[in-house]
């Protein structure tokens, strides 16, 4: 069996047949990302979508105060842009990359036009819509009720699912934007964590060394939020045990 194109290890491409995956990758072009990168901001015209690969893209809220507050989080289960196919013309939020790496990239009108004409590419990004609205729903109830400990640990066990190795950059100021609190409160939390052996953290590099145990702290949102997700995640990168550690 040939080996999957790199476009492949997104959750929405890989299961495509040859035919569909070749007639889609016709438009796709590779678009890396560093951290903190900008992919849309607010308000910009909506031209292309991203199916990231090895990347984490993050959709953040703006407030009038200033405050940036991360409502979304896109890895290799997913596609950012995708609201263009409901008639959304402008990005409504501003997103940036949260762990630098590749995404593939297509114009808004070849997406539409593949999503109409392709039924296993539109089921695709139908299932993983619904899938994201079953997911935001999960985190207004897990931001109202759960601590920041148990939603740091599910931060960080969710970013090692989508980028699919233990180590990546971060920055507390990066977590207290993910995670909607201020940074002395993530910088605690963290803290905690670290103290438990559960993960390390050096120069802006965080390394999980400990995953049981981060599972042990999580809230129930990490299990019910993960399994929705299983199967775009299950794949070369699957289980965190791939890529560098
Ligand atoms: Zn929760």
């Amino acid at each position: 069996m040939a080996a999957p194109a790199p476009f492949q290890l997104n959750g929405i491409l890989a299961p495509l047949r040859d035919d569909d995956l070749r007639t889609i990758a016709a438009d796709l072009q590779e678009a890396p990302f560093g951290i903190g990168d900008i992919v849309y901001e607010q308000d910009a015209p909506l031209e292309r979508v991203f199916f990231p690969t090895t990347a984490v893209l993050s959709v953040l809220k703006l407030m009038q105060s200033g405050a940036a507050v991360e409502t979304a989080a896109v890895g290799r289960e997913g596609v950012v842009g995708f609201e263009a196919l409901f008639g959304a013309a402008a990005a409504r939020d501003k997103t940036i990359c949260q762990v630098p790496g590749m995404t593939y990239t297509m114009t808004v009108e070849r997406f539409n036009d593949h999503v109409r004409d392709v039924a296993a590419f539109r089921q695709a990004v139908h299932t993983y819509c619904r899938l994201l609205l079953e997911w935001l729903a999960q985190s207004i109830a897990c931001n109202r009720l759960h601590h920041v400990d148990q939603r740091c640990a599910k931060w960080l066990l969710t970013t090692q699912d989508r980028v699919g190795r233990a180590t990546f950059p971060m920055t507390h100021e990066f977590l207290s934007m993910m995670l909607g609190v201020n940074r002395p409160s993530v910088t605690l939390a963290a803290a905690d964590i670290q103290d438990a052996g559960f993960i390390r953290y050096s120069r802006g590099v965080m390394t999980v060394v400990d995953r049981a145990g981060l599972e042990g702290i999580a809230c129930e949102c990490y299990a019910t939020q993960s399994r929705a997700f299983a199967d775009s995640l299950r794949g070369p990168l699957a289980d965190g045990k791939a890529g560098p550690a």
